[in-house]
């Protein structure tokens, strides 16, 4: 028996048209033709879900800004503040249906409709700040879910760990003062690798000092290392924090064959981490877990991490 996984796709995510940017609308066309041809993954539960309301993104984000997302849009600009973060018409429309999909699947999770979920969207958004676009990020997407399982559900311990390439900075900024979010990232060192943030000494403010950990990686860092950081650094600080529900910011660019970064992870790394989340979710947060798309920019190395993360999702653990 499989579990009950949710995979979030709407072909409307292919209409955030960006050219020849590494973050194209091909990451997503060439992904749901591999899976075509998987046999493994038929007992996904794939759902096509509607857009966020205004009130939701506008729970983590600033609504000057949301409004000057959909201004820049409807003006037909090229890009948002900087020229990474290109736009076209549809840009707000998509991004406001990536939300969307990731809220829908934290409530499914939360009610027990799902066991865990795995949301192929874009645009991607832990590089998303309150007020400001940055790294090809508009709404910061696993922001705004946690936000809703803490204000809807009640949840008290939620643990999103970031194991994109590139820091986190907008997820780690909106809940760096607070206990009840804990942010965690694993990345390229940021003297070497975008945005430049996440250095160990970041380990929250206020109320959040200790719901903040950074684990910076050297450039050239393989599966073998990665997987001493996580099991020696990371995993028992996420077991000390007994976290009720399990957040990822999925992006697979520490990927060898990425052309962003410097890493060189295989999927075997990324399998052995998502390996280790999934037990710790099911010690602590009854097994769920909502994972996100961030990065991943070689299309085959992307398709092959995520269908092997959504066979790992799938498989019941008893
Ligand atoms: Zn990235």
């Amino acid at each position: 028996m499989s579990l009950r996984t949710g995979f979030y796709f709407n072909p409307i995510y292919l209409q955030h048209n960006t050219g020849n940017h590494p973050e194209n609308a091909g990451r997503l066309q060439f992904l749901v033709e591999a899976m075509e041809k998987n046999p493994a993954l038929a007992d996904l539960l794939r759902v096509e879900a509607g857009k966020a309301e205004l009130a939701q993104v506008s729970s983590i984000h600033d609504t000057d800004y949301i409004a000057s997302v959909e201004q820049a849009c409807e003006q037909g600009l090229p890009y948002l503040g900087t020229m990474d973060c290109q736009i076209s018409e549809k840009t707000y429309e998509v991004a406001l249906h990536a939300t969307g999909a990731v809220l829908e699947a934290a409530m499914k999770i939360a009610d027990q409709q799902l066991d865990n979920a795995f949301c192929a969207v874009r645009p991607p958004g832990h590089h998303a700040e309150i007020d400001e676009a940055m790294g090809f990020c508009y709404f910061n997407n696993v922001a705004v879910a946690a936000e809703f399982l803490v204000r809807e559900y009640g949840y008290q311990r939620i643990l999103i760990f970031d194991f994109d390439v590139h820091h986190g900075n907008g997820t780690q900024h909106t809940f760096e003062e607070r206990p009840d979010v804990f942010f965690s990232s694993i990345h390229q060192d940021p003297r070497t690798c975008y945005p430049g943030t996440g250095f160990h000494s970041e380990k929250g403010r206020g109320d959040g000092i200790g719901t903040t950990l950074n684990c910076p990686m050297p450039p050239f860092s393989g599966d073998d290392e990665y997987l001493q950081a996580f099991s020696s650094t990371l995993l028992p600080r996420f077991e000390a924090y007994r976290p009720d529900f399990i957040i990822l910011s999925a992006g697979f660019d520490a990927h060898r064959d990425d052309p962003l970064a410097q890493e060189n992870l295989t999927v075997r790394g990324f399998n052995h981490m998502l390996e280790g989340i999934k037990q710790l979710a099911y010690r602590h947060a009854g097994g769920r877990i909502l994972s996100v798309l961030e990065g991943g920019y070689d299309y085959e190395a992307l398709a092959h991490s995520i269908q092997s993360h959504l066979e790992i999702l799938l498989e019941d653990p008893q």
